[in-house]
This record gives structure tokens, C-alpha cells and sequence, in this order.
């Protein structure tokens, strides 16, 4: 099915090259043609009436006759004069006024059409296809995801409605089937008994509807994302296995980075007693100082995996500096982080919080600074109808004055979650050039704005897309990866066995793939081994803890699954 599909697009594809090809040749003669008659104009022009006219003249003149514009400010006074431009005028009419809108209609616009008219969605998939995922609802989110399963090499199939829809994304090279999801009958035939997992992203009502028509059909898997976390409860008692409240989750997300309290707060996950934990350096005592003077590794026994500033992921040495900005990847038991956060504790920073935008996740993060007790201000340019819990400043939040006005100089921190990424964008810059301290975390709607929101000056910044497209990915992975930041995950694998043996260094797991190896889960030892040294000895059936971009992490399977 899938060969029909990229079948399709490389013939739509290689369609494309060949007529341009003749679109350029044919370009060419009508080039040369110009040039010819210029050239003739002027040897005709000097010769019959002993004018004399520039190269540049004479194109002009070709030019304005052939395209029947016809200035009249240069013109022949003889009859053979006339007859040329005659000529070069019923030449003009015939190459660059039928011919080529006929070329360009006939060879670009009549096959497209004509392939989108003929083109016949695909309602069913063969009866003999197990193990896919299939995806209900195509966004940001689903896109993000769908490159995740492609890195790892699990099918899918897209379920669309919309025919226009399906052939568009079929051209693209994705396997589409058309048909209504709530049909219990094409239900069916998306082989959905046979599937690995059923992943939707509708709106609420039909994700419902959703689940209770798949689940009548089998008990597969479906993970849907709840637009409204009130609704989560509705939607697993339809059937879904996980309802995930995503607005939730990003509120919650972009409260705890904006604040002192998120140091404590967040675990980011665990594999057994091993505890992956993120800890801002922001507002506490470790500031201003090198990981060396910080002596976390002697006072808690906890290991520093990894360092984050603004996005970017480096290696810690001893004489790395921690800066406000600095976000600690510690791995460890529970106890030493516990250790870790009676240090981090001790806060130097008074929070007072602007929460920019109070859509979902802004009345999310509203709602968790709630729980924290601390201080916030909201700014909505209207009120959210369904919130009643939280007073807001109503107006346009890229009114300067009214950022200044309500006192953004003397923020903490700043949560800038509108819908809008130029907003964002906009909103980071004014506020980091108002206000130079301040920690500025922003939401980024699309995954294509990330960079943008570091280069004004966030501090951190979270695609919708990636966290969505990574809490489906681990739920389809029953949790074997993480996600840490936007390019940044912590990902577990158990060691290919034709590396038994083999020294860390030996592997070349760290120097084929850029991964490096923060933990090891060694068979019949309860407690992991944290960033072990080059030089431990990988044993048969020892599970990798890997720290690593999409990118490596797509260079570790490629090299050793
Ligand atoms: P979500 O529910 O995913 O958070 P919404 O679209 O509901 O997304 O929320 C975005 C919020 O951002 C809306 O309430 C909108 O009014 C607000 N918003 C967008 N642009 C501005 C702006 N320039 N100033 C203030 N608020 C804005
Ligand atoms: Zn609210």
C-alpha cells in the first residue's frame, strides 16, 4: 500500500521534472527568437532608414511589439519596415500569447487536475495488515508524531474524511485511507483488530464516538487527546485506554519552568529505583557558580547527566558554569534527589509571575501557580468563557503600554502562551528588552518557531508538537523514552548482544551515534549504575539509559537494531 502511495508521488513527481524540462527548452526559443529579432530589427533599421539603434533599444522594441503592447515610440517608416514588425507581431501572438499559456495550462495545471479528479481515495486496507497504528485527525501534533513512528519504522496509516485531504497527503507519500471514523463498518475495514494502537486527535464528542465504535470492534489500544481535561473521564468510560489532557499537561509544564517551585517539582520520569530529574538553577544558591564549586555529586551522591541552556544540550565537566538559565538533568533514587532539593530549596528570588494569554493552557498554568501559591497576573485581550476561577487584565498584550503599565519591569518570570507564535515571538523580545532578569518561558505553537523564541530571548521554550508528539510516542512505547526539551530525550534500549563485552569506549555507541549512555540497568543489580565510565563493561541484557537528539537517537537504531 504504501509502494501505491510513494508510487504515486514519484510519478506526479517525475511528471513535474520532465515538463519543466520542456517549459525550459521551450523558454530558451522564445529567448533566442527575441535576440534573433532584435538583432534583425536593428540591421533592418540602419539598412532601410539609417537610424541607429542600441542592442537594449532594439530588445525593447521586440519586446513591446511581440507583446502587442506596442509603445510606438520607436517605429519603421518603409514598407518593408512594416512588413517585419508585421512579422514580429503575428510571431509575438502565435509563441508567447497562445502557445505558452496553452504549454503551462496543458503540461502543469490539466494533469494536476486531472489526477485529483481521477484520483479515487482508498476506503479499505488489505485484510491481511496487522501491527499499524492508525492515526485519526492530522495536525501539528499527529505530523510530529507520524516522524517519530517513521524514525522507527513502525506503520501507519492516516484516516481522513476528506477526499481533497487524502489525495494531498497521498501525494506527499503517507499511506491514507478515506472514510468516517465513526463508521462502524469502515471501522472495519481500517483493520483496526489487527492494529497496534489506534491514536486520535479530533475534537472531544468525536473522539468519544470514536472510542465506543473501535471498542465495540476489539480491545486494541486508543490514546486520544482530550481537548477540554474535564472531559478525560467522559473519554476513557468511552473506551479510550489513555484520554490525555494536553492543555493540561503544557500548562502545568510551562508553571513549573517559570517558577522558583520547579525545582522540586519535576520528576521527569523513572525507569525502576532510577529517577530522571530536572532542576532550574534559576533563583537558587548553585547560581553563579561551576559544577566543580556546586559539589552536588559529593554532598547528595546524585550524578549531573546532562545540561540544558535555552535549548541547547551540553555535556557537564566540573568547570561548567550554572548560570539563572541553566537547567540541571540529574539521574538518581528518590533519596539523593531528595538530598538534591533540600539544597535547592533555599530560594533567592520572590516570584511574581505574568501569564500571557489565558486560553487553556494559560487558565492551566493560572491554575498551577494556584496550587504553588504563588503570585501571577493574567493579560487576555478577552475573557475565557470557560474559566470563571481567575481575574484577568483584559486587553492586547502586544500594547506596550499596558505590558508596562501592569509592571512587567518587576516580573519574575513571564508565561507567554497565546495561539499566535508572532505573538510570542513579539511578546519575548518587548518583554526581555523591558524587562533583562525576568524568566520567560513561551509556548510555540508550531515546532518551526522554536528557534525563533530562543533567538528573542526566552528562556524556555515548548512546542505543543513535540511534548504531544512524545507523550503519544511513549504511550506507544509503554514509556521507553522521555522527553527532556525541544531535540533532547532520555530513550532506554537493551543492549544489542553483539555488544556484550564490549567497554563503553569499545561500543561506539557514543562516538557512531552522539548518545550518551547516563545509566545502566544491569540484570539482578536493583540499583542502576549512573553515568558510568567509559571503560564499564556492558553485560548481556543490560538495558541502556541513553541521552540523545531524535536525530541520534534514529542513528543508535539504525546501528544497532
Ligand atoms: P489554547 O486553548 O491552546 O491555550 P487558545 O486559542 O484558546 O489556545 O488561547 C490563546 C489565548 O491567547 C486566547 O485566549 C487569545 O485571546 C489570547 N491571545 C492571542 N493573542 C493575544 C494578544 N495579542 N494579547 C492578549 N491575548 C492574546
Ligand atoms: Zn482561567
Amino acid at each position: 500500500m504504501k509502494t501505491v502511495a510513494t508510487g504515486l508521488a514519484y510519478f506526479v513527481r517525475r511528471q513535474a521534472v520532465q515538463n519543466l524540462r520542456l517549459l525550459l527548452l521551450y523558454c530558451t526559443f522564445l529567448v533566442t527568437m527575441v535576440v534573433g529579432y532584435a538583432f534583425l530589427f536593428r540591421y533592418l533599421m540602419l539598412h532601410l532608414e539609417g537610424r541607429e539603434f542600441s542592442l537594449i533599444a532594439s530588445i525593447y522594441w521586440t519586446i513591446t511589439v511581440m507583446t502587442t503592447l506596442g509603445f510606438g515610440d520607436i517605429t519603421f517608416h518603409s514598407d518593408p519596415g512594416f512588413v517585419f514588425a508585421s512579422l514580429v507581431t503575428i510571431s509575438g501572438v502565435v509563441f508567447l500569447l497562445i502557445f505558452l499559456p496553452f504549454i503551462l495550462i496543458s503540461m502543469f495545471v490539466a494533469p494536476w487536475l486531472q489526477q485529483s479528479l481521477q484520483y479515487r481515495a482508498k476506503t479499505e486496507l488489505p485484510a491481511d495488515t496487522r501491527g499499524h497504528v492508525l492515526v485519526f485527525g492530522l495536525d501539528v501534533i499527529t505530523r510530529a508524531f507520524l516522524r517519530k513512528l517513521e524514525g522507527r519504522n513502525i506503520p501507519f496509516v492516516v484516516i481522513t474524511a476528506d477526499h481533497d485531504e487524502a489525495f494531498r497527503l497521498e501525494s506527499e507519500g503517507l499511506n491514507v485511507i478515506c472514510g468516517t471514523a465513526t463508521d462502524a463498518a469502515f471501522l472495519e475495514k481500517t483493520r483496526v483488530k489487527a492494529s497496534r494502537h489506534v491514536v486520535a486527535n479530533l475534537n472531544d464528542p468525536a473522539c468519544v464516538n470514536l472510542c465506543l465504535t473501535a471498542r465495540a470492534l476489539g480491545d486494541r489500544p486508543i490514546t486520544v487527546i482530550a481537548d477540554d481535561p474535564a472531559h478525560v473521564d467522559l473519554l476513557r468510560l468511552a473506551g479510550a485506554t489513555y484520554a490525555i489532557p494536553l492543555s493540561q499537561i503544557l500548562g502545568r509544564y510551562l508553571a513549573t519552568r517559570a517558577t522558583t517551585c520547579g525545582a522540586m517539582s519535576h520528576v521527569l520520569d523513572s525507569f525502576g529505583s532510577l529517577v530522571i530529574a530536572e532542576v532550574p538553577v534559576y533563583g537558587t544558591p548553585l547560581a553563579g557558580r561551576t559544577l566543580g564549586q556546586a559539589r552536588l555529586r559529593e554532598r547528595t551522591a546524585i550524578s549531573v547527566i546532562g545540561l540544558l541552556e535555552r535549548g541547547a544540550f551540553t555535556v557537564p565537566r566540573p568547570e561548567s558554569v550554572l548560570s539563572q538559565h541553566t537547567l540541571l538533568l540529574l539521574a538518581g533514587t528518590r533519596e539523593q534527589l531528595f538530598a538534591v532539593e533540600q539544597i535547592v530549596s533555599v530560594r533567592e528570588v520572590e516570584d511574581m509571575i505574568f501569564i500571557l494569554g489565558h486560553g487553556r493552557i494559560g487558565c492551566a498554568a493560572a491554575t498551577n501557580l494556584d496550587q504553588m501559591k504563588v503570585p501571577y497576573k493574567l493579560i487576555d485581550r478577552r475573557e475565557n468563557p470557560a474559566c470563571g476561577r481567575h481575574a484577568q487584565v483584559t486587553g492586547d498584550a502586544t500594547n506596550l503600554g499596558l505590558l508596562r503599565g501592569s509592571g512587567i519591569d518587576r516580573a519574575s518570570g513571564l508565561i507567554i502562551t497565546t495561539n499566535d507564535d508572532n505573538v510570542n515571538i513579539f511578546l519575548t523580545l518587548a518583554s526581555r528588552h523591558v524587562n533583562a532578569h525576568v524568566r520567560i518561558v513561551s509556548r510555540s505553537n508550531g515546532e518551526e518557531n522554536v528557534d525563533e523564541l530562543y533567538a528573542a530571548g526566552a528562556d524556555f521554550v515548548v512546542s505543543n508538537a513535540s511534548v504531544g508528539a512524545n507523550i503519544l510516542a511513549n504511550v506507544l512505547d509503554k514509556k521507553e523514552s522521555i522527553f527532556l526539551t525541544e531535540g533532547v530525550g532520555v530513550f532506554r534500549r537493551t543492549l544489542p548482544p553483539r555488544l556484550s563485552g564490549w567497554t563503553i569506549a569499545e561500543s561506539g555507541i557514543e562516538g557512531l551515534t552522539g548518545c550518551t549512555v547516563v545509566a545502566l540497568e544491569r540484570p539482578g543489580v536493583p540499583e542502576p549504575l549512573t553515568t558510568p565510565p567509559p571503560d564499564t563493561v556492558l553485560k548481556a541484557g543490560t538495558v541502556l539509559v541513553l541521552i540523545g537528539s531524535p536525530e541520534q537517537e534514529k542513528r543508535f537504531n539504525q546501528a544497532f537494531q
